[in-house]
């Protein structure tokens, strides 16, 4: 007797098979592409992959910048980036990871480019209302370098350095050295201040969460991660700690070679597990092109460490802001096991305009995003409330006008009865309206119209 089960050539299929070919987030860089570059042409696999190595050579300057990519690119981009260096309220450090997966035919609209070298003639007028810890997380730090805004929660920045500086750092104000723009407030590594940082949080029943970032958690020692680790897990009120690094972004060499750091890490973690409480990485992937054959190595090993790895996003003008771009994006984080977290809207940082969008990308591409994949690999779209309001859903708002760039948020759980300001950037917005953002009067009426506004959404 024939079967009556249906083959599957048979099967009136709704949805078509997808070819392979397409499947682009499974599609790797690999090999040594960085000897594309003509300084690491003889740079060899082992090389390449120490994270020493990736660390001493890493450009911190323009004179640098040009000794890595002479005669790649001609003397007007070189100029260009001189005088965007001179001018960028950030300290810049790329490593030669990053710079060898730039496509330096193409430099002025290369996704990564964009987010590390800035350049003169793309940087547009800073918005009027824009300020350099837009956050206020100085505000809302009891002890410096600690903030404790939410109710369980705390961000502690035991450390003001990062392996790679980006142009748009939403903690500019401390990051980094001094640049001809800011002088930074002074969150060295100082074991003192983290002592009174651990009392702080010693003494607050309510606090169970706490988020060490920085600067970047990259930049520990060893011995840094396990004080800090040790001194937190054994605070019986703390349930969860994260340590932010944009590290396996941007040198996942560190993971792969840095095996004293990993190990304490891995130590942290383990340890952790055993109290019963969660210990997890968090970093800071913003495009699909920093995620190569390499970070996939370097995230099998924190996967067989049992590492849980979340990814917080930054939307960015020409690096993120496209749909194809962004699906690529959250589908080749979950090939390579890192869990879409959150998709931030640029913070109102200055001196970065050209890379905000305003806050309808976000909620355009929020809608097409979710449904592509694992609803826990969806991250979710937030605008970091400027003001110490914290991190809002993007489709939260009370009131947005499309037309003065203006949306307005409450955040009840933080502060009740605040209003918070999101604005777009002026290049997003309507001839008129820019104009009127040219007057200060004007800019208080659009302001005061739109919170007149609020509730009727
Ligand atoms: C983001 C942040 C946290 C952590 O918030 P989650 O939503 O839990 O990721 C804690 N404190 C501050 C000040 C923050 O900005």
């Amino acid at each position: 007797m024939a079967s009556t089960l249906p083959t599957v050539e048979n099967v009136p299929s709704l949805k078509p098979p997808v070819e392979e070919a397409t499947l682009l987030h499974k599609q790797l860089l690999r090999g040594p592409f960085w000897q594309r570059i003509p300084t690491y042409r003889e740079v060899g696999e082992a090389e390449f992959l120490d994270h020493r190595w990736q660390a001493k050579h890493s450009i911190t300057n323009v004179p640098k910048l040009l000794a890595a990519i002479e005669g790649l690119v001609d003397e007007k981009f070189i100029d260009d980036a001189r005088q965007g260096f001179a001018h960028a309220p950030m300290s810049v450090r790329v490593s030669p990871y990053l710079l060898s997966l730039i496509d330096w035919q193409n430099p002025y609209d290369d996704p990564l480019r964009i987010q590390f070298i800035p350049l003169q003639s793309r940087l547009l007028p800073d918005h009027p209302r824009l300020e350099l810890d837009s956050l206020h997380e100085r505000a809302d730090a009891p002890v410096p370098g600690l903030t404790h805004r939410y109710v369980d929660k705390a961000l502690f920045l035991p450390l003001d350095t990062c392996p790679v500086y980006f142009r748009f750092c939403t903690r500019s104000y401390a990051v980094g050295i001094d640049t001809e723009e800011v002088e930074k407030y002074d969150l060295h590594a100082d074991e003192s201040r983290w002592q009174r940082a651990f009392a702080y949080i010693g003494s607050r029943p309510e606090l169970e969460d706490i988020v060490v970032s920085g600067g970047d958690a990259y930049n520990l020692r060893a011995a840094q991660v396990t004080l800090i680790g040790e001194t937190l897990l054994k605070l019986p009120n703390i349930r969860r700690l994260r340590f932010a690094t944009k590290g396996p972004a941007v040198m996942p060499q560190k993971i792969l070679t840095d095996d004293a750091w990993l190990d304490a890490v891995t130590r942290i973690v383990d340890a952790g597990r055993k109290l019963h409480k969660e210990v997890v990485i968090h970093t800071h992937f913003n495009h699909p092109n920093e995620i190569t054959g390499i970070t996939e190595t370097a995230m099998d090993r924190l996967m067989e460490r049992g590492i849980t790895v979340r990814n917080q996003t930054v939307l960015q003008r020409r690096v993120n802001d496209s749909m194809e771009t962004m699906k690529l994006l959250v589908k080749r984080l979950g090939h390579v096991n890192v869990h879409p977290y959150y998709l931030y809207v640029h913070d109102l940082v200055k001196g970065v305009e050209d890379l905000r969008t305003p806050l309808q990308t976000a909620l355009t591409l929020e809608k097409h995003v979710r449904g592509t994949t694992a609803g826990f690999n969806t991250p979710t779209f937030v605008v970091d409330a400027p003001g110490g309001g914290g991190k809002r859903d993007a489709h939260s708002f009370e009131y947005y006008d499309r037309e003065s760039g203006i949306s307005v948020f409450t955040s009840p759980s933080v502060h009740a009865n605040t209003h918070y300001l999101y604005f777009d950037p002026l290049h997003a917005l309507p001839p008129e309206s820019q104009e009127r953002w040219r007057h200060p009067a004007e800019q208080q009426r659009m302001i005061d119209e739109a919170l007149s506004k609020v509730g009727t959404r």
